[in-house]
């Protein structure tokens, strides 16, 4: 049987590592090895055959101690509170890493949105946004999408929040469609983060981009758009994969066909794309092939202390949130290879999301072209001070990434002061 993780386990040993190199007090940092609030709901829902499902759902609201909550809403199966507890943590180290006014919140329901019709995900999404609605606004917690959900599930939520209030709100949520206040370039976002942060990894490391091999678990929109803008740049992405499995082409694939056969929208997985050439692998061979960048951007504990040490690449740079065990981390680091952490490499979904944001409570509107140069410029200087913190601490990229978050957290409750 295969050993189970405990995602907020993970999360509390990584934080006592990075406060014990901050030579923080416990007393300085007890509060943030807590969530701040945690609500469980019941989402009862008429299906399209008269019957009634009731699902459970979670928005989780970590700390707020620098700003509103922020964080997605994952639809999946297999979820329960403790990953939901982990990934509103590391929403609040993500804000403060890149240094955006935002804590860190998560939300999720258990249900697989591929089961349900159209409707029926719509009055699952309105009936959750109701039960969430005294946690969530503008000025207190901001959803947006995770895995299993997408634009139009926002344009709902902002939908059913708006009518609540008798007026559209839609700063109540990002990633929104931009016909009803979504903003230019959030979609690639993520993905674009990713392709900044291996940019800026591999000039660090005298690696050229040109003809560097990249494999890339996830095909979705994280995955998806990394492998294409990498492809953009020169990189040779010689394995994608998905839930169904993976190809591998020894001199490149084509990512532009891969895309565009995943994208037309009739259920096509990569284990149907059938091309001269390339080979079908498994999701294990994807994250052991030969290559020089692993780019994790499908789900969490996806690198576990079994895979970890058949691992070629040189760089892993992580798409995904918590894709690396920490048992599989200390392997990783024994065997020198550098990992740039999930709260530095996937933090531009959420950097664009601030962006959106501002644009909704300020009722501007960019272009693109300006949302992705702010987009990189937050993205290098990121990278810059995590780079810098983990040469003067002589430590990973994930100690300096969480040294710089935790730092910045501490200091905003400390200024605060404690209440009552
Ligand atoms: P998505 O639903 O668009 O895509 C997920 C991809 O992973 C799909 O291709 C799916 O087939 C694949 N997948 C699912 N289970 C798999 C498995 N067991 N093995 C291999 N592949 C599998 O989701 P996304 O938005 O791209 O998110 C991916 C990851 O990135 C998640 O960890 C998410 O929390 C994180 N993330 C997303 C964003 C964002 O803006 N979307 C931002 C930050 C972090």
């Amino acid at each position: 049987m295969s050993k189970v993780y405990n995602p907020y386990d993970n999360m509390l040993e990584v934080l006592e590592k990075a406060a014990k190199m901050l030579g923080l007090e416990e007393r300085e940092y007890a509060a943030v090895k807590y969530t701040e609030r945690e609500l469980k709901v019941a989402i009862p829902v008429e299906m399209d055959d008269g019957g009634i499902r009731v699902f459970e759902g979670y928005r989780v609201q970590h700390s707020s101690s620098r700003g509103p909550c922020k964080g997605g809403i994952r639809y999946h199966q297999d979820v329960n509170i403790d990953e939901v507890k982990a990934l509103a943590a590391w929403m609040s180290f993500k804000c403060a890493v890149v240094n955006i006014p935002y804590g860190g919140g998560k939300g999720a329901v258990k249900v697989n949105p591929k089961e349900l019709t159209k409707n029926e995900l719509k009055n699952l999404t309105r009936r959750y946004t109701a039960m969430i609605l005294p946690l969530i606004g503008p000025e207190r917690d901001i959803p947006a999408p995770d895995v299993g959900t997408n634009a139009e599930i926002m344009g709902w939520i902002m939908d059913t929040y708006s009518i609540f209030k008798g007026y559209t709100v839609p700063g109540v949520v990002t990633g929104k469609p931009i016909e009803v206040g979504g903003s230019l370039g959030r979609r690639e976002a993520t993905g674009r983060g990713v392709m900044f942060i291996t940019r800026e990894i591999l000039h660090r490391l005298g690696m050229p981009m040109i003809g560097t091999r990249v494999a890339v678990q996830g095909m979705g929109n994280v995955g998806g758009t990394a492998a294409k803008l990498l492809f953009n740049e020169g990189c040779k992405i010689v394995a994608v994969s998905d839930v169904s499995g993976g190809v591998y082409c020894k001199t490149g694939l084509d990512i532009d066909s891969i895309l565009s056969f995943l994208g037309q929208n009739n259920g096509k997985v990569l284990k149907d794309y059938d091309i001269p050439g390339v080979k079908h692998i498994t999701n294990d061979e994807l994250l052991t092939v030969e290559c020089d960048v692993l780019v994790p951007a499908a789900l969490e504990n996806q690198i576990t202390e079994r895979i970890a040490p058949e691992i070629k690449a040189s760089v892993i740079v992580e798409g995904a949130n918590g894709p690396t065990t920490v048992e599989a981390d200390k392997i990783l680091e024994r065997n020198g290879k550098i990992i740039v952490p999930d709260i530095l490499a996937n933090a531009g979904g959420v950097v664009v999301s601030y962006f959106e944001w501002v644009q909704n409570i300020q009722s501007l509107m960019w272009d693109e072209e300006e949302v992705n140069r702010a987009l990189e410029k937050i993205m290098i200087r990121s990278f810059n001070e995590v780079w810098d913190q983990k040469k003067e601490k002589n430590t990973t990229m994930r100690m300096g990434a969480y040294i710089v978050a935790l730092d910045r957290i501490v200091k905003a409750k400390k200024i605060r002061g404690m209440f009552p």
